[in-house]
C-alpha cells in the first residue's frame, strides 16, 4: 500500500542464515535442532577460560559458496572479530563476528514482484559469526528465567542488503530470493519457523529524490508476511511523525503481530558500543583462489541461469518460477528432458498430474513413487501418438499405485491409441449410421452435435481412438 502524502520507503533487510554445518562455528558441539537443552554446549560453547575456538571450514565454504552465487567479492583474509556485550545468555561477554573484514563484500541479487519489471538491489556485505544462547522467561515460576547454550555458537551468515528496498512486497520478493538461493546452494534451510532463517528490518521514509532520512530497525521478524506488515506499519509511523512536524529517533522496535504495530525496545547503539577489535584467538582467514576454485566446482547451476535456459524453451513464467523454486524440482525437470520428453508437455504432467498427486498424499517430489525417466516415458508415450491424453491420466494413475513403466501398462490393458485408418473409419461410419437424427440435425446447421459423433467413437474404442483422425475423419463423411 502507498504511503499518504507523496512519501516513499526507503528499506535495508539484515537477513541471519544459519548454516547448514553438522558442528559449530568455533567447536564440535552438535547443531542439531530440538534437544535437551544444554546438552550440546561445551567448554568452548560455555566460554570458559582458556578455551580455544577452532574455526568450523564447511561454514567458510559455505560463505564463498554464497559470495559466488551474489557475485560478490570473496576477501582474500577476513578477520573475525570481538562485539563486546553483556547478556546472561552470552556467557563469554562477546560474540565473535567480523567487522570491518567480513568475509563477502558486495555482490547482488535480482528481483521481481509481480507485474513489475526486474529490479537488481545491492548487497552491503555477509560475514560470518556465532549466535547467542537462548533465555527462556515464561517456562517456570514468575520471576525465574532459564538460560539454554544449545544455540550458542552455531554459525550465522549475516547478509547485509543496500538500501535499495522501496516496498513492503520488494522485501518480501528480495527474501524469497535469498531463501530460495541459499536452499538452492544447501547452506541454509530456510525454515523461518524454526528461526534459522530471520530478518532485521531497516525503514525510514522520505519524499522521492531527497537525502535518506533515520531510519528505525525492526529486530527478530520471522516470518515474510511479517516482514511485509511490520514495514508498512514502521513506515505508516514515520510518516505520522513527520506530518505533525516532529523527528524521528534511531532505535531498535520490536514488531508485535497481534496488535499490528512496532514497539520501542531501545535506542540504537552504535559500532563504538561495542568495542569491535580483532580476536587475538583467531587468525586472519586467508582464502586462496585455487580453494575458491574448488569451491565454484561444486557449485549447481544458479535459479537465474536456470530460468534463462527455460524461457528460452518456451517455458511460461509461471512453470519457469515454480521449476526455479526448488532445486529438486528443475533437477527432476531436467532428467525428464534427459530422457527425451518434449519440455513443454513434460513441464506440463510433472507441475500439473504429478504435483496434484503429490500434494494429495501430503509427500515431496523427492519420494515420488513414480521417477523423472518414468514420466518421462508416458510423455514420449503421448507425443509418439502411441496413447492420447486422456488414456495418459488413466496410465498415470497406474504407474502412482505400482510405480511401474508406462510402456509396460499400457501394453499390458491394451490401452495403445488405434491410429489403424480402417478401424478408425469403420467406428465412424458406425457412429453415422448409428444416428440419422443427429446427421439431419448437423446438417440442418447445429455443429455442436458434432461432438456427439465423437464421444460415440471415443465410447465404441474405450477412449482409444486417435482424437485427431476420428475428427478429420468424421467431418468428411458428414460433409
Ligand atoms: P547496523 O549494523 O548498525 O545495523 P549497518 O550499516 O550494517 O548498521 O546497516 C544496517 C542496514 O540499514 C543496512 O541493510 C542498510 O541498507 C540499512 N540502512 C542504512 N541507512 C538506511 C536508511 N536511511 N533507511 C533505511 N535503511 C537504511
Ligand atoms: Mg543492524
Amino acid at each position: 500500500m502507498a504511503l499518504p502524502h507523496g512519501y516513499e520507503m526507503v528499506i535495508g533487510l539484515e537477513v541471519h542464515a544459519q548454516v547448514t554445518t553438522k558442528s559449530k562455528l568455533f567447536s564440535g558441539s552438535s547443531t542439531a535442532f530440538g534437544a535437551e537443552p544444554n546438552t550440546q554446549a561445551n567448554e568452548i560453547d560455555l566460554g570458559m577460560p582458556g578455551m580455544l575456538p577452532v574455526l568450523n571450514a564447511g561454514a567458510v565454504e559455505a560463505g564463498i559458496k554464497l559470495g559466488l552465487a551474489i557475485g560478490a567479492a570473496i576477501n582474500p583474509a577476513s578477520v573475525f572479530a570481538r562485539k563486546n556485550y553483556y547478556y546472561p545468555d552470552l556467557p563469554k561477554g562477546y560474540q565473535i563476528s567480523q567487522y570491518d573484514e567480513p568475509i563477502v563484500k558486495g555482490g547482488q541479487l535480482e528481483i521481481q514482484v509481480e507485474g513489475q519489471p526486474a529490479r537488481t538491489i545491492a548487497i552491503t556485505r555477509m560475514h560470518l559469526e556465532e549466535d547467542a544462547g537462548k533465555s527462556i522467561h515464561d517456562l517456570g515460576p514468575v520471576n525465574v528465567s532459564y538460560v539454554d547454550l544449545n544455540r550458542a555458537g552455531v554459525p550465522l551468515m549475516e547478509i547485509v542488503s543496500e538500501p535499495d528496498l522501496r516496498t513492503p512486497e520488494e522485501a518480501g520478493a528480495y527474501m524469497k530470493k535469498l531463501r530460495t538461493l541459499l536452499r538452492w546452494l544447501g547452506i541454509c534451510d530456510g525454515d523461518m519457523e524454526k528461526g534459522n532463517l530471520r530478518c532485521d528490518a531497516n525503514i525510514s521514509v522520505r519524499k522521492p529524490g531527497e537525502p535518506f532520512r533515520t531510519r528505525c530497525e525492526i529486530k527478530n521478524l520471522n516470518s515474510i508476511r511479517h516482514i511485509m506488515h511490520a514495514i508498512q506499519h514502521e513506515a505508516e509511523r514515520q510518516v505520522e511523525i513527520y506530518e505533525k512536524g516532529g523527528t524521528v529517533s534511531q532505535e531498535t522496535r520490536l514488531w508485535d503481530p497481534d496488535n499490528e504495530e512496532t514497539r520501542t525496545l531501545r535506542s540504537k547503539e552504535d559500532a563504538h558500543d561495542y568495542r569491535y577489535f580483532p580476536d587475538p584467538d583467531l587468525l586472519p582467514v586467508r582464502i586462496e583462489p585455487a580453494r575458491i576454485a574448488r569451491v565454484q566446482a561444486t557449485m549447481p547451476t544458479l535459479p537465474d541461469v536456470l530460468a534463462q535456459e527455460f524461457a528460452a524453451l518456451g517455458l511460461s513464467h509461471e512453470d519457469i518460477t515454480l521449476l526455479t523454486s526448488d532445486i529438486t524440482y528443475a533437477a527432476y525437470f531436467n532428467q525428464m528432458r534427459a530422457a527425451g520428453a518434449e519440455s513443454k508437455l513434460a513441464a506440463n504432467w510433472m507441475m500439473g498430474e504429478l504435483f496434484g498427486a503429490l500434494n494429495k498424499r501430503e509427500i515431496s517430489l523427492e519420494q515420488s513413487p513414480v521417477s523423472a525417466a518414468q514420466l518421462a516415458g508416458l510423455v514420449k508415450l503421448i507425443t509418439e501418438g502411441t496413447i492420447s491424453g486422456k488414456i495418459a491420466k488413466q496410465v498415470f494413475a497406474e504407474m502412482l499405485e505400482k510405480g511401474s513403466e508406462a510402456a509396460a501398462i499400457v501394453a499390458a490393458l491394451g490401452l495403445t491409441q488405434i491410429s489403424d485408418e480402417g478401424a478408425l473409419r469403420a467406428a465412424c461410419e458406425k457412429a453415422v449410421a448409428a444416428n440419422p437424427d443427429a446427421v439431419a440435425k448437423f446438417k440442418g446447421g447445429n455443429e455442436r452435435i458434432f461432438g456427439s459423433f465423437v464421444g460415440y467413437v471415443m465410447k465404441e474404442t474405450k477412449g482409444q481412438a486417435n482424437p485427431e483422425r476420428v475428427n478429420a475423419i468424421l467431418k468428411e463423411l458428414l460433409a
